[in-house]
């Protein structure tokens, strides 16, 4: 399967820039999620990959093959690409059964293929399966019905799910070991094979050869073909028992699988998916979340997939790939953005519930920690867990813009450029209060190189009596397994979560203490992620 590559990838509409100068390698066999607020740009990014929508420049690889690159003008279109898709409102065709749903687009792909010798193959097959018939036998033993007697239609469905073998086969199958004829029947498949050998150079694979190759010619699926694609897949997603029903004969997640099948059906190698789930209700969509993580293992194929629900992108993801205004701003491991997230913004839209942030001011000691004041005058100490020099940090952080701001210079000089109108913002994150003030939602265009932002995960926040923290329980949320309470510290508002079935009442005096690790510190000025650590009290 192919890696994908996106190099400096923009799409602008005017000045509106949709998605601006994306850079990110896709894995082979990755299961990416893009995510982030509505209109950040997922969809677009997605459209672009698949070559739903042309980007303004930029190049995008996948595999070996360059699908689109501005400055040599190539872009190869969607149906070319080799790709799936799997939006939203999936429509199945109604007045077509599953089976034929799933089929048609399979009837109408005509491409250079491999030509075999079909009737050999399938000799091949079956004589494989009666040498040793007992597994066959098995199955249609297992579609008996409570009367004793085999019901064909159930053994037929058996025998193409478990055999990997058309609908064709299976027919044939069952009528020889229904006849008992195994023996004889053996043989005609084999003299059938040395015919197909006397006219054609075949492979091991009953490939018809030319001159030692294969011979390759411009032609449709075969019916076994089509027949055995959809088997597969409609195995993979488990309806095979539903294949003569109407789509509206099925339910909502069993409508969606059909949807699934006939995606996966033509093998994509990449898959794209635009909230595929959000039409489901949330039990069916959490089902359906395994469903396709199971299918991502099984068919090997690369997934990318657009959400706006972060619960949906951590638990699918083996990488996410986190935007917000067109722009890129973390792509790493689900966990890797959980727990180290590359700045206020990340830290924020990921986790649910929602992180803690804590201002914070003060100054590196010569220990290493960094002596800060926090929640209006608690003195604390932030320990590193790895040394970290915040002068030479700030340092770098200012050439880092520097940089940034000379790449713009210089992009501004480019023939096409455009000046962008929706402008990068620092991230303005937000303090709870008990009242909510003006200034609770933070620019951080007034700070300074002492104004750091503490964040802390609210299961890192544990109640404790012998805990420094004193609060007030402002309200809490009990589910049974865990209670997500607010507790009032000053007229700060901080988020724990307990886990247990716990009774908290609200105006109780607590005391709480931070764990001892993975607390984060932020800058304030640029709001970059600056290290983990822990708080010292
Ligand atoms: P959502 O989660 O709401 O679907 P998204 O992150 O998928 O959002 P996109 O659909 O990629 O967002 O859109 C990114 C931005 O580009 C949006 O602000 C959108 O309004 C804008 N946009 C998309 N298509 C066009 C278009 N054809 N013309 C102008 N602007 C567009």
């Amino acid at each position: 399967m192919p890696e994908i590559r996106l190099e400096h990838v923009t799409k602008r509409w005017g000045k509106f820039y949709g998605v601006d100068d994306l850079s990110l390698t896709i894995k082979d066999n990755a299961f990416v999620t893009l995510l982030g607020p509505s209109g950040c740009g997922k969809t677009t990014t997605l459209r672009m990959i698949a070559g739903l929508e042309t980007p303004t420049s930029g190049k995008i690889m996948i595999g070996d093959n360059v699908v689109f690159d501005s400055s040599k003008g190539i872009n190869v279109p969607a149906n070319k690409r080799k790709v799936g898709f799997l939006f939203q409102n999936y429509a199945l065709w109604p007045n077509m059964t599953v089976y034929q749903n799933i089929a048609f687009g399979l009837s109408n792909i005509k491409e250079e293929m491999d030509s075999y010798n079909a009737e050999a193959r399938e000799a091949a097959r079956l004589i494989d399966i009666l040498e040793n018939p007992a597994q066959a036998k098995a199955i249609i033993e297992e579609s008996k019905g409570k009367d004793g007697k085999p019901d064909e239609k159930k053994a037929l469905v058996y025998l193409t799910e478990s055999l990997m073998i058309p609908l064709s086969s299976a027919s044939k199958l069952y009528k020889v070991i229904s006849s008992g004829n195994i023996g004889k029947s053996i043989d005609s498949f084999r003299s059938a094979i040395s015919q197909a050998k006397s006219k054609d150079q075949l492979d091991e694979d009953f490939r018809i050869l030319k001159d030692g190759k294969p011979v390759r010619t411009v032609r449709k699926l075969t019916k076994d073909e089509i027949d055995l694609s959809v088997r597969r897949v409609s195995k993979l997603v488990k309806i095979g028992m539903f294949m003569d029903r109407y789509p509206a004969e099925l339910s909502g997640g069993q409508q969606q699988r059909v949807a699934i099948a006939r995606t996966l059906a033509p093998e994509p190698s990449v898959l794209f998916m635009d909230e595929p789930l959000s039409n489901l209700d949330a039990k069916l969509r959490l089902e359906m979340r395994y469903e396709l993580q199971r299918l991502h293992v099984e068919t090997g194929s690369t997934f990318v997939y657009v959400t706006h629900d972060q619960m949906e992108a951590m638990t699918l993801a083996t990488d996410i790939c986190l935007m917000s205004n067109a722009v890129l701003q973390q792509y790493a491991a689900p966990l890797e953005v959980y727990n180290k997230p590359s700045n206020l913004f990340a830290a924020d839209f990921v986790g649910n519930p929602s992180i803690n942030f804590i201002e914070a001011s003060g100054r590196q000691e010569a220990d290493g920690s960094i002596a800060l004041s926090i929640l209006d005058g608690i003195p604390v100490h932030f320990r590193p867990a790895e040394s970290v020099n915040l002068q030479e940090w700030q340092k770098r952080r200012e050439e880092e813009a520097h940089q940034k701001e000379e790449r713009l210079k210089a992009r501004s000089k480019e023939k096409d450029y455009v000046e962008k109108s929706n402008k990068e913002e620092i991230f303005r994150y937000h303090i709870q209060r008990t009242e909510e003030l003006d200034e609770s939602l933070e620019s951080g265009r007034t700070a300074n190189d002492d104004d750091f932002v503490i964040g802390i995960r609210p299961e890192l926040l544990v109640i404790d009596e012998n805990g420094p923290i004193e609060g007030e329980i402002y309200g809490a949320m009990p589910t049974g397994m865990e209670s997500t309470i607010k507790v009032c510290v000053k007229d700060y508002l901080l988020t724990s979560v307990i886990f247990g079935n716990l009774h908290f009442r609200i105006g109780t005096k607590v005391r709480m203490k931070i764990a001892e690790s993975r607390i984060m510190l932020f800058d304030r000025k640029s709001g970059k992620f600056i290290a983990l650590g822990s708080i010292e009290f």
